[in-house]
């Protein structure tokens, strides 16, 4: 089949007739912008690096938890311990499974200042959050910018995805004109998610980035897929006529409401966990070792080099070398707000 040594790990996905040695190459020059290192995300992930992906951007803004485990096929005990951000983790897993691809760990939160800089380089995006808002965000910089994208989301027994191909399939927006209101998509949290829900849509995902990157679009999946893996629902949804006949704001009209920051905050309730984000942007790197010895007053701080943290009145908080926090013991986010300028200051 080949000579190249360097391709013998792909060979059984390259004697795949879809794919052959020419697509194999095409996966090695291809760059990924991955958004979200969660649930799907390092299902994902671990596909795309295991296949040879040759760039994966991995972007994540928050750290590990046991409660994490059970669904986050990357992280281990050990990445708990350590404190680690998720994309940080997860980089140092696919290393180890492929050192032949790079792999970009970038712990930050995607808004809608730095999206275009994430993803304005990749041949594809790929939606791995729980969060409509970024999703949103995507949409806007996928349409803006003429790049591929697949829609992925899970919550319980049930999810869906859908792949977007700007100018060519409706958009996000075409299909799902506005985000769920606050508490009207149940959460993680509230809903609890199942693993093999997840592992399925990204599966999904998976092959339909295969698709793209090696050049097959016409092989691309044209519906929304649901499926519920309790209620034993395996649904296609026909949505490709909605394209050009559904006066979308977003690739229609080419308004891009989220890009523009005509909608969505930047201090947000994460996912129903009692949580909240305040996202202060430092001008420069904040000081960990400066910051303990200020926070030791009010009981034990731990830090690396990736996060600080530590406890006071009665919240836990999490604060990146950015100056964004996750404080945890609330959702309400004027509180939040109270809290970060209380400890964290600016
Ligand atoms: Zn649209």
């Amino acid at each position: 089949m080949t000579n190249d040594t360097s391709l013998e790990r792909y060979s059984r996905q390259m004697r795949f007739y879809g794919i052959g040695e020419a697509g194999q190459r095409r996966l090695l020059d291809s760059h990924v912008t991955l958004c979200g290192c969660g649930a799907l995300g390092t299902v994902l992930a671990n596909a795309l690096v295991r296949a040879g992906v040759g760039h994966l951007r991995l972007i994540d803004r928050d750290f590990i938890e046991t409660n994490n485990l059970q669904r986050q096929v990357l992280f281990d005990e050990h990445d708990v311990a350590e404190n680690l951000p998720k994309a940080e983790a997860a980089a140092r897993k696919l290393g180890a499974i492929n050192s032949g691809v790079h792999v970009e760990p970038v712990v930050t939160d995607i808004d809608r200042t730095n999206i275009l800089d994430l993803v304005k380089d990749a041949d594809l995006v790929l939606d791995g959050t729980d969060n409509f808002e970024i999703r949103y965000l995507i949409n806007d910089a996928a349409v803006n910018l003429g790049k591929p994208w697949v829609y992925g989301g899970c919550i319980g027994s049930h999810g869906q995805t859908m792949t977007i191909l700007p100018g060519e399939t409706p958009c996000l927006r075409c299909v799902f004109e506005a985000a769920p209101a606050p508490g009207e998509a149940g959460t993680c949290e509230t809903a609890g998610v199942l693993s093999p829900i997840v592992n399925i849509v990204a599966s999904y995902q998976a092959a339909e980035a295969f698709k793209i990157l090696t050049g097959r679009r016409d092989q691309i999946n044209c519906d929304l897929v649901y499926i519920d893996v309790w209620e034993n629902v395996h649904k296609r949804i026909k949505i490709a006529r909605l394209f050009g006949t559904v006066d979308c704001p977003c690739c229609q009209r080419r308004r891009f409401e989220w890009l523009d920051g005509e909608q969505g905050t930047h201090t947000t309730s994460l996912c129903g966990r009692n949580a909240v984000q305040v996202a202060h942007r430092a001008v420069t790197q904040l000081n960990f070792e400066e910051m303990a010895r200020h926070l030791e007053t009010h009981g034990a701080v731990s830090y690396n080099r990736f996060l600080l943290k530590f406890d006071a009145d009665g919240y836990q908080f999490t604060v990146f070398p950015d100056g964004r926090a996750i404080i945890k013991g609330t959702d309400d986010v004027d509180k939040a707000r109270t809290l970060y300028a209380k400890y964290v200051g600016h």
